[in-house]
């Protein structure tokens, strides 16, 4: 069986010293039986298993490393309903009808986040915030242009500012950028955290740490069994282990990367920019900014294909220092000084979009993969297919997501 562990974070991220970010949870386990089972408590986890909680099923989680200290922990959190293929692109490659309901999902993703946000009354410093998508190497000034006018077709909430509005009101020196309301900031671990409270409030019983080494399909569903020979018996199971593939969940939809973020030290809130919006661009290697409500600069990208945990934890420093390099040319005038540096397991599919779908030959398993740029926001979509999937329905846009 291929459960390789892998290093998922290297350094030290922003949202290590978070208060609020402690789960009540068993760590003996010797056999259980439930309605599903989630193997894996990241963010994926963590807001698939309140949504199935909230909808009145018995729920249990396994995670094989402490509660949330995977890859949710390297997130630097925008929420988003622009997927990292622009619309034109991704009707290009999957067709103008999916593509617009893939960016309209999302958008409703955003916005269903914030509901499950405040139903559960979850405390992880959420900001409603507006996006700011730039010109550079990608796409220039004209695709931009045309991305918003596709956007607003569909009723997105997308402009398009020229150079000179854009240096007006940022300051920053680019042929245009899209100007798009329904974006947010949060904290990811205290959102993950949140929603394993909630989940266990409403029954589930999270289990950590415990590794799933074998799965058997079973006349009721299926048996997973763990290093230590507990087996957890479930009508279904959902595979939401992030970066890290267990068998019998496909391989190779994805191909595992490094991305790198850092955090300066808290500024001036006057030195930010206006509206303290999120702000990345068409361009490749990309650059990413946020603020934090303690009015950090939290910025990410230089992305590689460095996996080997050692080389990508040396090349922390220098990607580090390219990545603050960057902001200061994109927002001068600004005294910035790191205070984090950490790299993370990243990953793409073709066409940006996550894969959540039941697996192949296996009918009582769902598999989610909630990777890319958007992951919180496909994690939040996993919520929602797999709410129908345990249901035994199929989601509208399920199709959108194999
Ligand atoms: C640097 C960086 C920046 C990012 N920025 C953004 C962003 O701005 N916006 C955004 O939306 N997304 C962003 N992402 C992506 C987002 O963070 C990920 O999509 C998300 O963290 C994945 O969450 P997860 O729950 O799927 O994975 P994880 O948090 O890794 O959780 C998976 C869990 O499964 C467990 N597991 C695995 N195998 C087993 C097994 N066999 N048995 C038991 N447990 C198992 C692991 O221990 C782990 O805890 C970013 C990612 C990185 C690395």
């Amino acid at each position: 069986m291929s459960n390789t562990k892998k290093d998922l974070r290297g350094g030290r991220s922003v949202w290590s010293d978070s208060p609020h970010t402690r789960v009540s949870h068993r760590s003996r386990l010797v056999g259980e039986t439930c309605d599903v089972a989630i193997v894996g408590a990241g963010v994926s986890g963590a807001l698939v298993a309140a949504r199935l909680a909230d909808d009145g099923h018995d729920v249990v989680m396994i995670d094989r490393r402490p509660l949330l200290t995977g890859s949710t922990r390297a997130s630097t959190a925008m929420i988003q309903f622009e997927l990292d293929t622009p619309l034109t692109k991704l009707s290009d490659q999957i067709g103008a009808k999916a593509a617009a309901r893939a960016y309209l999902r999302s958008y409703r993703a955003v916005q269903s986040l914030k509901q499950v946000i405040k139903r559960h009354g979850i405390s992880c410093g959420w900001r409603d915030r507006h996006a700011l998508y730039l010109a550079g190497n990608e796409m220039g000034w004209r695709g931009l242009e045309g991305e918003a006018r596709q956007r607003a077709k569909l009723g997105l909430p997308s402009e398009f500012l020229a150079q000179g509005p854009l240096r007006d009101r940022f300051g920053i020196d680019r042929t245009g950028a899209t100007w798009s309301e329904g974006a947010a900031e949060l904290n990811p671990v205290q959102l993950a955290a949140g929603c394993l409270r909630a989940a266990r409030r409403l029954g589930a019983r999270i289990y950590a740490p415990h590794e799933i080494k074998k799965v058997d399909a079973t006349g009721r569903g299926v048996d997973l069994t763990t290093s230590e020979g507990a087996v957890v018996s479930a009508r279904r199971a959902i595979f939401a282990t992030g970066y890290e593939v267990v068998d019998p969940i496909p391989k190779g939809a994805f191909e595992i990367t490094s991305s790198w973020a850092i955090a300066t030290k808290p500024l001036d809130p006057t030195a930010l920019w206006p509206s303290r919006c999120l702000i990345w661009e068409a361009a490749d290697p990309y650059l990413y900014i946020r603020t934090t409500p303690d009015n950090r600069i939290v910025a990410g990208g230089e992305d590689s294909g460095l996996t080997d945990p050692d080389r990508r934890d040396s090349a922390t420093t220098n990607k580090a220092m390219q990545i603050l390099a960057k902001v200061e040319r994109l927002l001068p005038g600004r005294k910035l000084e790191l205070d984090y540096a950490w790299a993370g397991a990243f990953a793409e599919s073709s066409t940006g979009l996550a894969h959540i779908a039941p697996i192949d030959g296996w009918p009582a398993c769902l598999a989610v993969l909630a990777c890319g740029g958007n992951g919180i926001t496909f994690s939040q979509i996993a919520a929602e297919l797999a709410s129908r999937w345990v249901r035994g329905r199929e989601d509208p846009d399920a199709d959108l997501f194999r």
